[in-house]
């Protein structure tokens, strides 16, 4: 019997999907995955899994007989927001690469507040010669905010790097070596003993504005910021208010509320801030595409699904 074809729905231009096709194509050597723009009305209709890239709901709604779609992304915000209560279930991109990825980056940039290169850059421009205090990593406190996928590699490398860690989850976890806090309560409580604030939350109802002037008056006196979540989990204003009268240090934020990050900003410019463009976790196609290729053969040999993106929760 021939499989049905699967179908490649995304908003990336031409190139950029095709190259994504190529690389499922070759994870998956016994499917037919078609763009959904190539697809004729009877592959239209026999398609029974999407492989997804925050697509257009319309196009997605042309395909009657889809039981799942798998998304390329790991952030599931916009298909939550987009797509009708009664889609098919989503499963999101879960890929060991790329929270290694992340897990570095929060490294890098947890050393880069560690370190002081902030301050030791400031004293540059004005040719200042002046040796900062050393502490060592375990006695400075890193809370990771979200304790996924990503949140849990982040905190195991920073574990490792000799930080104390502590997280903060929406359930209860208990986490080798390290503190867990849950629910609203916990974040107050965690906020006021870091040394430097991760955030690795996705975007939902909940977390949105999350970090606003009231929770930023609890944080621990010149803590540091990094978000590698979602821009719009912090209240951008209130963040530059803090680090204006010192409460935060300095903010590594690599995710903003609107992409790329519009000029006129006060974020560009501010001299505690360091704005990434969006750079911290890329996406692999190579190891994403293996992933939804072993994802679908599995799906294939015995019909389960992988978890899937629970709506109302938002992630
Ligand atoms: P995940 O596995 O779904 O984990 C989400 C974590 O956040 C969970 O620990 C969850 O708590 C916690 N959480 C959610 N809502 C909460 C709330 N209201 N209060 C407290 N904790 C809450 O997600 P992930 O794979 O780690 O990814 C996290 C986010 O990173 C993604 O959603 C995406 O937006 C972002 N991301 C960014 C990049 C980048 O390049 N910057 C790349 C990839 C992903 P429970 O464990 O209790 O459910």
């Amino acid at each position: 019997m021939t499989r049905p074809p699967i179908a490649l729905v995304t908003r990336l231009d031409a190139p950029a999907e095709r190259a994504w096709r190529d690389h499922l194509a070759a994870a998956l050597p016994d499917e037919d995955i078609i763009c959904f723009a190539d697809m004729d009305s009877g592959q239209r209709a026999a398609a029974d899994i999407a492989i997804i890239a925050n697509p257009d709901p319309a196009s997605l709604a042309l395909l009657p007989n889809l039981r799942w779609c798998h998304s390329l992304w790991a952030g599931v915000e916009r298909l939550v927001a987009e797509l009708p209560a009664d889609a098919p279930p989503i499963v999101r991109l879960v890929d060991p690469e790329l929270s290694r990825v992340m897990a570095e980056a929060v490294l890098a940039w947890a050393f880069y507040l560690h370190r002081d290169m902030p301050a030791y850059a400031r004293q540059q421009k004005a040719r200042q010669w002046r040796q900062l205090p050393y502490r060592p990593p375990w006695e400075k406190t890193v809370g990771v905010l979200g304790l996924g996928e990503l949140g849990v590699a982040a905190s195991r490398v920073l574990q490792q790097a000799g930080f104390a860690v502590e997280g903060w989850s929406r359930s209860a976890k208990g986490l080798p070596g390290m503190v867990c806090h849950h629910g609203p309560d916990g974040l107050g409580a965690l906020l006021g003993r870091c040394d430097i604030i991760v955030c690795l939350l996705p975007l939902t109802p909940q977390t949105r504005g999350l970090l606003n002037a009231d929770l930023l008056a609890r944080v621990k006196a010149g803590a540091g910021l990094i978000n590698f979540g979602r821009g719009a989990v912090l209240v951008t204003d209130d963040v530059l208010a803090a680090l204006d009268d010192g409460r935060l240090s300095h903010a590594v934020l690599d995710v903003f509320e609107v992409e790329p990050l519009p000029p006129d900003s006060p974020l560009w410019g501010h001299p505690a801030v360091t704005v990434l463009p969006h750079v911290s976790a890329p996406t692999s196609p190579h190891t994403a595409a293996a992933v939804v290729g072993a994802n679908i053969a599995a799906y294939r040999s015995d019909g389960r699904l992988p978890p899937v993106v629970d709506r109302q929760r938002g992630y």
